[in-house]
């Protein structure tokens, strides 16, 4: 029979109820998770160094002097592996949001959450830093238990004391680099090196993302995981039977039971000793014996638990493994099922839909409005006015010299400014001129204008618009 848990929401019968972190009053239910040791857990350390690495080198990453990577939601401005994606280019980080949302369906429906416990930035930083840190500092989990239980004494605020401080150093290079993905690594070197008053937006935000951080790999841990993760909770959908994820075998384990109860070779007890590590290393606090699980983040650590366990009572790897329902019930592992064809049918469309896009995307725009709040401006010398602001933009990685003229009438065009326009590569250019045109061959109040915009000798648009102008009419005598 199966060892009670000492905590209700581990019941087999019951851990569906409620979540593992919360006391059935509502309280929190710290997760003190056991300090692991083992081959995913070392690999996952490798690889997280790698992924920390790729992550803090990002913003330092440059291409002829701009970003590798920018995700300016403020400016509506991204670059992707150096190149830029204007405003104009919405339609195609649209269909790129897409491509990567069913690439994670797909990913997800064959490999389960091996992202959530491998490469998610929550789980690399809560696991392979914070936690890192806490056991550094305060022990391992019983250690941990016992220090919060006790008093206030000089030990507990010094380690406590100690824990904060290094962990809001933290939370502040994290901020920092959050931000200098959003706004730039030049912008968060200004923030940081100039008085907060004189960039008050970024100084705040700085404050706020550090602050987040702090309270997330502080308190809020799996929580983060379990309840606010929108991929996390999207599981129940994306997983079935064929999907790999951490499981239990429980045709091999089960019936459970202590080792000492066992009689070795009658075959009635499973391999699980019902030593419960599996548990005390979960940083969710589930227990993966009772199947899957949207609180199971992949992470591996009861995989390395039970291996150690079963290595010291002699017995086979391999308990709780990389697994589907299907294999260990019918000994059957299906990767390729009518899911993952349709799902990889959706993604060949829509890259090739994002393919065309970009290879037509043309090198340069250019818009056109009329200057807000006026309408013409009549001239001393008898001409009327209007004045118009433009906005162009050159894709390429090379300089480009950009000419305007206007199809209409005995119209002319009057850049307000240095006329030599030539934008340099990947940039945006905004700037204004005048049509004008005499007032005695003004015919009509609004007249349509075609506006050319021209590189390399052909126009790439003509944008129209309306010249506004006052009808005089000659008196007769
Ligand atoms: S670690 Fe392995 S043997 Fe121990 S309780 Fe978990 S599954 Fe059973
Ligand atoms: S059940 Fe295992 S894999 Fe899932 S979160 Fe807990 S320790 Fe990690």
């Amino acid at each position: 029979m199966a060892k009670k848990s000492s905590n209700p929401n581990l019941d087999p019968k019951k851990f569906r109820d409620s979540l593992s972190s919360v006391a059935n009053d509502g309280s929190r239910n710290w997760v003190y998770a056991k300090q692991v040791n083992g081959y995913f857990y070392k690999y996952r350390t490798y690889l997280s160094w790698v992924l920390l690495a790729l992550l803090f080198s990002g913003p330092f990453l440059r291409l002829d002097g701009r970003p590798y990577f920018l995700f300016n939601i403020f400016e509506r401005k991204f670059i992707l592996f150096g190149a830029i994606f204007w405003p104009q280019d919405s339609h195609l980080l649209i269909i790129l949001l897409l491509l990567f949302f069913v690439f994670v369906i797909l990913f997800t429906v064959v490999f389960g959450r091996i992202w959530c416990g491998w490469a998610c930035p929550q789980t690399l930083f809560m696991e392979m830093v914070f936690r890192k840190i806490e056991y550094l500092i305060e022990g391992d989990a019983h250690q941990q238990r016992l220090l919060n239980a006790g008093s206030w004494t000089g030990e507990k605020i010094v380690k406590k004391g100690s824990k904060f401080f290094v962990f809001a150093l933290f939370s502040l290079v994290i901020g920092h680099l959050l931000m200098a993905y959003l706004i730039g690594l030049e912008q968060v070197i200004t923030i940081v090196t100039h008085p907060p008053s004189e960039n008050l937006a970024g100084f705040v935000g700085l404050v706020v993302f550090s602050s987040i951080f702090l309270f997330v790999f502080s308190w809020f841990r799996e929580q983060a995981c379990i309840v606010v993760c929108p991929y996390g909770r999207l599981q129940g959908v994306l997983l079935d039977n064929n999907s790999i994820h951490v499981m239990y075998d429980y045709v091999r384990g089960e019936p459970r039971g202590p080792i000492r109860h066992q009689i070795p070779s009658t075959g009635t007890q499973g391999d699980c000793v019902d030593c419960n590590l599996c548990v005390q290393v979960c940083p969710t606090g589930i227990d993966i014996r009772n199947g899957v699980q949207m609180e199971c983040v992949n992470c591996t650590s009861c995989i390395d638990a039970c291996e150690e366990v079963m290595v010291k009572i002699n017995r086979p790897t391999g308990l709780i493994h990389y697994a589907s329902e299907n294999s260990i019930k019918h000994g059957i592992q299906k990767l390729i099922t009518n899911r993952v064809k349709g799902y990889s049918l959706v993604l060949v469309v829509l890259l090739s839909i994002f393919s065309a896009l970009l290879v037509t995307r043309p090198d340069y725009e250019g818009t056109i409005t009329r200057f807000p709040g006026l309408t013409y401006q009549a001239r001393p010398d008898g001409t009327i006015s209007n004045l118009y602001s433009i906005t162009l933009i050159n894709k390429t990685f090379s300089p480009q010299p950009i000419q305007i003229s206007v199809e209409a009438e005995k119209m002319k065009i009057e850049i307000v400014g240095n006329s030599n326009w030539i934008l340099p590569p990947q940039s945006k250019f905004e700037g204004r001129f005048f049509l004008v045109k005499d007032q005695a061959t003004v015919r009509i109040p609004q007249e349509k204008v075609l506006i050319n915009l021209s590189a390399q000798g052909s126009v790439f648009e003509s944008v129209q618009t309306n010249f506004m102008a006052p009808v005089v009419t000659k008196k007769t005598e």
